[in-house]
């Protein structure tokens, strides 16, 4: 049995319609989660599906550049779909398959999530609908033809700012009505209980990997770990192994869009405060009365107004600290990595590699820093392009 709770935070906020399904799939997990068969079908779809594992690269024109600690890259962005989502939409969708699910549902923000839902539920033979805020359909009209191309059926939310958390709700608002066939299937360690725990479980690889590579290439741990943080899945995938290792810091990257002393931003840990939303205790951006205020990051991955409970907790404990890193500084970054080492990131990654970039100055020769490179960065040339002023012909 897994805990339902962080130590404050996490727990199950929800209509009685939703229990039971949430109790179904939370013994479904518990099942077979430590059944050795699962565990080997999962394995190979990591293998077969993902393309894992994934690269361990040292970085090594930045590090000459930057004249401090070591930095290794976590290749994330190496994976089918071209980031870590599909790690846990394969070990969704398997215990989907498990617990004899003939449909998916999905929210997605950018897209990210909806197209490797829709990957995997092509090759899986399920039915996939993905919800998707009216907004975001409109700024990612290429994945919304993707999804589609796949065989998953779009469906546009109007409700709110018409972005991800809106999302969130109606695919939540939908589930009650078609608990019986239907899997909800969450991207990020966000929701109710068991999700946070689950989409950990599912994302814990990229650590493991991590410290098995790490070992081998140099022989010793690493001083630091650096991820992006949006609901905060490559964080924790990546932290997960690494927790008990009181000498690892671990760091978050938060998006702090145009400045946490602006309305334009999506800072949970730094700017949040305590709530219940979307089926949970955690840090929100509500105001005083608890309503969810509207966030914004250039990053549709990071813009969301919440965090997993689970980095909540770190955060309360102290064994990770969360920082922001802005449009602007992500965008050099993403800059940076490019033209150092020819690897565009997508740039809720090059939130990530920003922050590294000024701790591997502070650090010494001998010390070593591994970022979660989560994405690649063909998704977001456009809206960088844009951002700075440069014209791109479109059809
Ligand atoms: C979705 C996404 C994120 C943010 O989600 P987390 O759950 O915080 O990991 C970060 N990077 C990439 C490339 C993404 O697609």
């Amino acid at each position: 049995m897994m805990n339902k709770k962080f130590g404050e935070f996490g727990g199950q906020y929800v209509p009685e319609t939703l229990m039971e399904a949430l109790i179904e799939i939370e013994n479904a997990f518990n099942k077979y989660i430590d059944d050795p068969l699962f565990k080997k079908e999962l394995e190979k779809l990591y293998e077969n599906v993902a393309n894992r594992p994934s690269k361990l690269y040292f970085a090594s024109e930045m590090t000459k550049d930057l004249g401090g600690a070591k930095i290794y890259l976590k290749r994330e962005d190496l994976n089918y779909t071209g980031s870590h989502k599909i790690n846990n939409v394969l070990g969704q969708m398997l215990l989907a398959k498990k617990m004899g699910k003939k449909r998916i549902i999905c929210e997605t923000g950018a897209g990210q999530h909806g197209v490797a839902t829709a990957t995997v539920a092509a090759l899986f033979k399920m039915e996939c609908q993905v919800f998707m805020g009216k907004e975001d359909i409109q700024r990612q009209a290429l994945n919304v033809f993707r999804m589609e191309l796949l065989g998953a059926k779009v469906t546009s939310v109007d409700s709110g700012t018409g972005t991800l958390k809106d999302a969130v709700s109606e695919a939540f608002r939908q589930w009650t009505r078609e608990v019986d066939d239907t899997y909800y299937l969450m991207g990020s360690i966000v929701g109710p209980h068991p999700y946070p725990v689950m989409v950990r479980e599912f994302q814990k690889i990229i650590g493991e990997e991590v410290k098995e590579q790490i070992l081998l290439i140099e022989g010793k741990m690493p001083e630091a770990i650096v991820a992006c943080v949006g609901g905060g899945s490559n964080a924790i995938g990546i932290f997960h192994n690494f927790i008990k290792d009181v000498n690892v810091k671990l760091f978050g990257i938060e998006a702090a869009g145009s400045g946490v002393d602006t309305d334009f931003h999506a800072a949970t840990i730094s700017k949040g405060s305590t709530g219940i939303f979307h089926g949970m205790k955690s840090k929100f951006l509500q105001d005083k009365y608890g309503k969810i205020m509207p966030v914004y990051s250039m990053s549709a991955g990071l813009d969301y107004p919440g965090i997993g409970p689970e980095h909540a907790y770190l955060s309360e404990i102290g064994r990770a600290q969360y920082i922001p890193v802005t449009d602007k500084e992500a965008v050099e970054a993403f800059e940076y990595l490019s033209q150092m080492e020819g690897i565009i990131p997508a740039i809720e990654s090059a939130h990530a590699i920003y922050y590294a970039m000024n701790l591997a100055k502070q650090m010494d020769k001998d010390q070593i820093i591994v970022v979660n490179l989560s994405g690649r960065g063909d998704k977001d040339v456009n809206q960088v392009a844009k951002y700075k002023g440069v014209k791109i012909n479109e059809q």
